[in-house]
């Protein structure tokens, strides 16, 4: 199974990818997990990276292609994959396009994960990361036992700095500027499935479920 997740930042699209690989046994390609490991990791790839994900812009499309060509088609590639976070831009549609062509290899869906704009920015907000273990809770709803502090791990918790909220409205601005072009060229092809995405992740869950059971 071959998808796309598509749908603004805090639409829940890391969150539902990951419920997904645990039913249905495939793997999450998250560009934004994959630049955040080149950062900490201080690469070449990484220190390009950095600046544009601090002000929560995005990263030049050759940039992303040139990884994201490696990761899907070269040694050790997936089979199975939900795309998280990518393609972002109309040219990175494009070249994805392209590459599956010269691949012989097709998508199954993509997924379009709907949400208002009030909604986003109070779960942004909220998001806190165990600066250890990488795990993801949200003080609204899914928040630690004890404050700042990881379940796992007992590791200290986080704010992303690209969550903050005047990055968070600079990524929604960029998001409706940059890929929300995609939901039009997307509709095309007969694959785009919209998902209300409104809910608690088990409720939102039990609409993806719906759409990848009738694939
Ligand atoms: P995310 O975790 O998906 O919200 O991504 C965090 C940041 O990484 C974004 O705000 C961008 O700066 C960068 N990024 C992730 N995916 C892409 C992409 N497909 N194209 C360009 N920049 C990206």
């Amino acid at each position: 199974m071959k998808l796309i997740m598509l749908g603004p930042p805090g639409a829940g699209k890391g969150t539902q990818a990951q419920k997904i690989c645990n039913d249905y046994n495939t793997v999450q390609i998250s560009t934004g997990d994959i630049l955040r490991a080149e950062v900490s990791n201080g690469t070449e790839l990484g220190q390009k990276a950095k600046s544009y994900m601090d002000k929560g812009d995005l990263v030049p499309d050759e940039v992303i292609l040139g990884m994201m060509e490696k990761k899907l088609f070269g040694e050790d590639a997936p089979e199975g994959y939900i795309l998280d976070g990518f393609p972002r831009t109309v040219p990175q549609a494009v070249g994805l396009d392209e590459l599956f062509n010269e691949h012989d290899a097709e998508l199954d869906a993509i997924i379009l994960m709907e949400v208002d704009r009030e909604v986003i920015i109070e779960r942004l907000t909220a998001r806190r990361t165990c600066k250890n273990c990488k795990k993801v809770y949200n003080l609204l709803f899914m928040p630690p036992e004890e404050d700042g502090v990881c379940d796992e791990c007992g590791g200290e918790l986080i704010q992303r700095d690209d969550d903050k909220e005047e990055t968070v409205k600079n990524r929604l601005k960029v998001y409706e500027e940059e890929t929300a072009p995609l939901v039009d060229y997307y509709s095309g092809t007969g694959k785009l499935e919209r998902v209300d995405s409104h809910g608690t992740p088990e409720e939102v869950y039990e609409n993806i479920k719906e759409v990848l059971e009738s694939l």
